[in-house]
Order: structure tokens, then sequence, then C-alpha cells
């Protein structure tokens, strides 16, 4: 049985908002040179379990390295409420568990993502 659930996201200005419809039994805190700085939760999902309903434009995209990876971010607010990134064809959506609305972060046991090897 699954125990996927429908979360509402947005960033913090509410020009990005999303849902993501998945089952939320941790967090990945990512050690690359962005995200720890970032500081952002994550957790990957395929495209089907995430459905922007706006701010497809207030985003800007920032690359650097391997460029694999596609981090948005809202230009007015600042906030990274989900990214991008293709791996062997197949696409993810990262979202950031921290933007999600009725979630206890705190309460989700983090593991650390060795992005900085990647
Ligand atoms: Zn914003």
């Amino acid at each position: 049985m699954s125990n996927a659930k429908t979360y509402a996201g947005s960033c913090h200005c509410k020009q990005v908002r999303f849902e993501v419809t998945t089952e939320i039994d941790g967090a990945s805190a990512c050690n690359c040179s962005i995200c720890s700085r970032v500081g952002w939760l994550m957790k990957s999902v395929p495209p089907g379990d995430f459905k922007l309903l706006s701010g497809d434009t207030a985003q800007t995209n920032y690359q650097f390295g391997g460029k694999s990876m596609h981090h948005l971010f809202c230009t007015t607010c600042g906030i990274h409420a989900f990214g991008k990134y293709a791996h062997g064809g197949e696409e993810k959506i990262v979202v950031n568990l921290r933007c999600l609305e009725d979630l206890d972060v705190d309460a989700l046991k983090v593991q650390t993502f060795d992005g900085k090897s990647y």
C-alpha cells in the first residue's frame, strides 16, 4: 500500500506554486557547493508526480560544473523551491521539502547525499 500524499508547495512570495504527490519517508541534504549554501532538504520524484501550478517564468535557472542539475530559484524572493536534473536520459524533479505545507521536516530522517562527488 502506498502512503503517497499530495503536498502543496511554494516559494516565499507564492509566485512559484506546485503540487507533489509522493511518500515522504526521509530527506536528503546534499553536500555540493551550492546545496550546502542553500541548506535545503530534498527529495527526488519522477516528473509525473510533480505539477507546477504557477511561476514558470518567475524562476531563473542557475547551472555550474557538469550542468546536469538545473538549480531553479524565484527571481523575486530567491527561494529554491525545486530543481530539475536529467541523468542517463531520466528526468527527475528535486523538491525542496522545506517549501511544502503540512510537513514536519524536523521529524524526517536526513541522509547526506554526496553531490560533491558528482
Ligand atoms: Zn518567490
